[in-house]
C-alpha cells in the first residue's frame, strides 16, 4: 500500500433490503478502510427511478449498523464530498455529460424505442453475440441535433465507444483483464428522464469523492471497460479495481432467493447473531491463509487484505453459518445470553411465566452446549418449560425396566423429604436409592430422565430436576409410573 489514505465506498442501489452479497461488499470495503487507516463511505445509487422503494435507504443504513459497519462519510455524515445520494447530484452529472458531448466522447441519441427494438430483433436474427447500438445518431448533423433538442424531442446521451480498441484493466483480485471495444456497447449515460445511468454516476462520483479503490462484486467486471473509458475521456486517473468472487448456492449456481434467504434482515429475524453473520460473510471469498475460521470484526480488520481474496466463486454454506452462530453464542458473556433469552421468552408462549435470574442462569448452563440459536433454549428441551404426555418409545423400550417403577417410587420418597433440593441433593438421593437396592446408578438415572423429560437425551438429568423444581419432578415421576407401569 502506498501512503495515500485509501477512500473506499459501498455504493448500493437501495432495493428495500441488504443482500448478503451486498453485506460482503460492504464488509470488505470496511475492513480494507480500517486496515489501512482509510475512510469507508456509503453512497446511495438511486438513479433508477423505476426501482424506487420507499424507506429503502433507511432500512439499508439500519442493516449496516446492525452488522456493526458504521460508515464515516455518507448520508447524514458529511465529509466534504456530499451529497452522498445520487438523486441529489443530478446537476453534477449533467455538467459532466455536457463535457463529454463537447469532446465527442458522447453523443445525443434520439432513436425511438421502436427503432431500438427493431434493431435488437435484427441483431438477434443475425445471431450476434450481443445486442449493440449501431451508432445511428452519431452521424446526425449539428443542425439536426439542435432542431431536435429545440423541438423537445426525447433523447438519451450515449458513450461513444471507439471500434478496434483493446481495453486493459488491472484488477487486484483478477489480475490483468483485457476487453475488446467491439464487445462494449455505446452505453446510455444520461436517460431521457434526465437521470444518469449507473455507469456515468458511478464514475463521476468515484472520482469526485476521491475513491482510491473500487471494491465490488464480480458482476460489475463486464461494466468496467465502460468505466475506464470514461475515466480516460475525462482525463482522470483510474482508481484501483478489485472484483470480488460471485456467491454461489451449494449446487454452484449463482446465489438466489430460490435456494434460501439472501437478505441480511431475514437472517437477523431468524435469530442469527450479527457476529456470526459478519464472520461467515468475511470468509466468503477470503481467508487469512491459516485454518482459523472464528473471527470477531476487530480481528478481521487487522488481518484483511485484498491480495488474499479468491477468484473462484464462494459457496454460501448455511451449515457453516449455523456452526459459527453456535460458536459465537457460546463465547458471549452469560449476562448477554440471559438478556437475549429474556427477550425470546417475552415473545414466546412462555411470556406469562416468571423466570427468576437464577432459573435463567441454570437453563443457560444446562443448554448452552446444545443450542446454536437463542430460540433453541426454548425449543430444544420443551420439557423444561411444560408438561408432556408422551414418552419416546425407543427409550421406553430400552430404559424402562420392570423395577423402574419401584426404584422411582423410592427416589420420590427421598426427594419428598428434602426442602428446596439442589442439584446435588437429587444426585445424592439417587445414589442412595441405587445403593440401597443394590443396582447400578444407571438403573435409576435412565428411568428418571424418561420420567422428567420424556426422552433419552438432553442436558444433565439433575440439571433438569433443579430447573423444573421439586413439585414437577414428583408429579412427573408419579405420572410416568402410572403410564409406563
Ligand atoms: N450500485 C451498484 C450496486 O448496486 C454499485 C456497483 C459498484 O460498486 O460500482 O451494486
Amino acid at each position: 500500500m502506498s501512503d495515500v489514505q485509501p477512500r473506499v465506498r459501498f455504493a448500493p442501489s437501495p432495493t428495500g433490503y441488504l443482500h448478503v452479497g451486498g453485506l460482503r461488499t460492504a464488509l470488505y470495503n470496511y475492513l480494507f478502510a480500517k486496515r489501512y487507516n482509510g475512510k469507508f463511505i456509503l453512497r446511495i445509487e438511486d438513479t433508477d427511478r423505476n426501482r424506487y422503494v420507499e424507506g429503502a435507504v433507511e432500512k439499508l443504513i439500519e442493516s449496516l449498523k446492525w452488522c456493526g459497519l458504521d460508515y464515516e462519510e455518507g448520508p447524514g455524515k458529511d465529509g466534504g464530498y456530499g451529497p452522498y445520494i445520487q438523486s441529489e447530484r443530478l446537476s453534477i452529472y449533467k455538467e459532466h455529460v455536457d463535457k463529454l458531448i463537447e469532446n465527442k466522447h458522447a453523443y445525443y441519441c434520439f432513436c425511438t424505442p421502436e427503432r431500438l427494438e427493431a434493431l435488437r430483433e435484427e441483431q438477434q436474427k443475425l445471431k450476434l453475440p450481443q445486442a449493440k447500438y449501431d451508432k445511428h445518431c452519431l452521424e446526425l448533423s449539428e443542425e439536426t441535433i439542435k432542431n431536435n433538442l429545440e423541438s423537445g424531442m426525447p433523447y438519451v446521451v450515449r458513450l461513444n465507444v471507439p471500434p478496434g480498441l483493446r481495453i486493459y484493466i488491472k484488477d487486484i483480485v483478477r489480475g490483468d483483464v483485457e476487453f475488446d471495444s467491439e464487445v462494449v456497447d455505446d452505453q446510455v449515460l444520461l436517460k431521457s428522464d434526465g437521470y444518469p445511468t449507473y455507469h456515468l454516476a458511478n464514475v463521476v462520483d468515484d472520482y469526485l469523492m476521491g475513491i482510491t479503490h473500487v471494491i465490488r462484486g464480480e458482476e460489475w467486471l463486464s461494466s468496467t471497460p465502460k468505466h475506464v473509458l470514461l475515466y480516460d475521456y475525462f482525463g482522470w486517473r483510474r482508481p484501483q479495481f478489485a472484483h470480488l468472487p460471485l456467491l454461489l448456492n451449494p449446487d454452484k449456481s449463482k446465489l438466489s432467493k430460490r435456494q434460501g434467504d439472501v437478505a441480511v434482515e431475514d437472517y437477523r429475524d431468524k435469530g442469527y447473531l450479527k457476529e456470526a453473520l459478519v464472520n461467515f460473510v468475511a470468509l466468503l471469498g477470503w481467508t487469512a491463509g491459516d485454518d482459523k475460521e472464528f473471527y470477531y470484526l476487530e480481528e478481521l480488520t487487522e488481518k484483511f487484505s485484498l491480495e488474499r481474496v479468491n477468484k473462484a466463486g464462494a459457496v454460501f454454506n448455511v451449515e457453516k453459518l449455523n456452526w459459527l452462530n453456535a460458536e459465537h453464542l457460546r463465547k458471549k458473556p452469560k449476562d448477554e445470553i440471559i438478556d437475549m433469552l429474556k427477550k425470546e421468552i417475552a415473545s414466546s408462549e412462555y411470556a406469562s411465566i416468571t423466570f427468576t435470574g437464577e432459573l435463567l442462569n441454570q437453563i443457560v448452563d444446562a443448554m448452552l452446549e446444545r443450542v446454536s440459536f437463542v430460540k433453541e433454549f426454548l425449543t430444544k428441551a420443551e420439557y423444561l418449560f411444560k408438561d408432556f404426555d408422551s414418552y419416546d418409545e425407543e427409550t421406553v423400550k430400552k430404559r424402562w425396566k420392570e423395577d423402574s417403577s419401584l426404584l422411582l417410587k423410592k427416589l420420590a420418597d427421598k426427594i419428598e423429604a428434602i426442602d428446596n433440593p439442589l442439584k446435588e441433593d437429587y444426585e445424592h438421593a439417587l445414589h442412595q436409592v441405587a445403593e440401597e437396592n443394590n443396582v447400578g446408578n444407571g438403573k435409576v438415572i435412565h428411568p428418571l430422565r424418561l420420567a422428567v423429560s420424556g426422552v433419552g437425551g438432553g442436558p444433565g438429568v439433575f440439571d433438569i430436576c433443579k430447573i423444573i423444581g421439586k413439585k414437577n419432578v414428583l408429579n412427573r415421576i408419579t405420572k410416568a409410573i402410572e403410564i409406563l407401569k
